[in-house]
């Protein structure tokens, strides 16, 4: 099974790690493009969407990520989900533009900065820890939404991609990780 791939620059890469290692894969972090290329997926973890750009500039990382995202799943969480929008509101920002969605970030302003929230995944009653999270305003048509809270998409999912506005590694168990991961199977 392939070597899961951890973003590693800036922001909440370490509980990513155990979280996959939990689910059975290994786990690999990655800071440069030559280690990008020794992994099977990758995951882009919350953190700070603009100070992660910033690193990837300096480590050359951004036309790599860019053609990994053409062939290989990407995983975003929160300011990685950002990261893998379309389009990017309040203010907006450079993006991978490779799923179709519309992200405002820190949508959810103060009256809800950070909250632990319950999603229903497949049915199933889901934890999801949100960290002045973003809020993913349009999909497109191949943008399939697994999980809403509050009335906006949380989890979203298009070909090999998938992006949620909360924080999955936070959370006592690893559904949306295993969800993720399935694909690698
Ligand atoms: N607010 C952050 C940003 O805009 C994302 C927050 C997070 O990843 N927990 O980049």
């Amino acid at each position: 099974m392939p070597t899961v791939g951890i973003l590693a620059l800036q922001g909440d890469f370490a509980a990513h790690a155990a979280a996959v290692e939990l689910s059975g894969f290994a786990a690999r972090q990655v800071r440069t493009a030559a280690q990008l290329g020794e992994v099977g997926a990758l995951i882009i973890p919350g953190g700070e969407s603009t100070t992660m750009l910033k690193l990837i500039e300096i480590e050359n990382l951004t036309g790599p990520i860019q053609d990994f995202g053409k062939t290989k799943p990407i995983f975003g969480t929160c300011a990685g989900a950002i990261l893998l929008a379309r389009h990017v509101t309040n203010p907006s920002q450079f993006s991978f533009n490779l799923m179709d969605i519309e992200v405002e970030r820190n949508g959810y302003g103060r009256q809800m900065d950070s909250t632990i929230g319950t999603l229903s995944l497949n049915g199933v009653e889901t934890e999801a820890v949100f960290i002045r999270a973003p809020i993913i305003r349009q999909t497109g048509p191949l943008v399939k939404v697994l999980a809403s809270y509050k009335g906006n998409p949380v989890l979203v999912e298009q070909g090999l991609h998938m992006a949620a506005t909360f924080h999955p590694e936070l959370a006592t168990s690893n559904p949306v990780h295993k969800l993720f991961l399935e694909r690698l199977r």
